[in-house]
């Protein structure tokens, strides 16, 4: 399958997260959680203006799931989804406005926290994954897709299967060394609290099952 290229912005922004260090990584699960609350808002509001939708607010939520013997965590939700153009456009390039431009004209040094001040959004998924797939059906469609990425060299997109409207994103959490904990990212109470942290203004249930130890 050839892979397509982000675009020459989105791949400086890309090895820029990468390469640096950020003081907060966790705020990737903010960015993850502030798109899928978007994606129900697409939703609720697609539903105020066609009949044919009916929404249902128990319908509506986040799910948050992790895979410890995998390193992976996932975050689904059932918002509008994304056809694949949208998966090829949306998260192929890294808004233009974003914080690149930003960084260009104030000559902020890398390392500096701008993801947590001006949100990069779903790139920075990157900053504690080295393996992203977005499996997404959008509204109206029965076909689904699988976006999957390694990283700044591109991006594969395949069809897929799944059984309902939304959006479910799968992080390979890295691996931790003696200088970067990523574990924490598979930890259910340590999730719970980074949730707590940046994502108490969603409208929408955050669910997360907790086993127990
Ligand atoms: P922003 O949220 O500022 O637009 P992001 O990088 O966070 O930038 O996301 C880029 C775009 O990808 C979003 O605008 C949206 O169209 C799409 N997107 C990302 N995550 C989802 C999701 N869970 N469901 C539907 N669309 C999504
Ligand atoms: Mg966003």
């Amino acid at each position: 399958m050839a892979k397509q290229q982000f675009e020459a912005e989105s791949r400086r922004l890309l090895d820029m997260m990468i390469n640096s260090i950020y003081s907060k990584r966790e705020v990737f699960l903010r960015e993850l959680i502030s798109n899928a609350s978007d994606a129900i808002d697409k939703m609720y509001y697609r539903a105020l203006t066609d009949d044919s939708i009916t929404f249902n607010q128990s319908d509506y939520y986040i799910k948050i799931d992790v895979n410890k013997d995998e390193r992976e965590l996932t975050v689904q939700d059932t918002g509008i989804g994304m056809t694949k153009e949208e998966l090829e456009s949306n998260l192929g390039v890294i808004a233009k406005s974003g914080s690149l431009a930003f960084k260009k004209e104030n000559e902020i040094k890398d390392g500096y926290d701008i993801i947590g001040q001006f949100g990069v959004g779903f790139y920075a998924a990157f900053m504690v994954a080295d393996e992203v797939t977005v499996i997404s059906r959008a509204l109206g469609s029965e076909q689904a897709y699988r976006w999957h990425s390694e990283g700044a060299d591109g991006f594969t997109i395949e069809d897929a299967e799944k059984d309902s409207i939304g959006t479910t994103i799968t992080l390979k959490v890295k691996e931790s060394s003696e200088d970067d904990d990523f574990d924490q990212f598979l930890d259910e109470q340590q999730l719970q609290q980074i949730v707590k942290k940046y994502s108490d203004f969603i409208r929408y249930p955050i669910k997360m099952e907790l086993t127990e130890e």
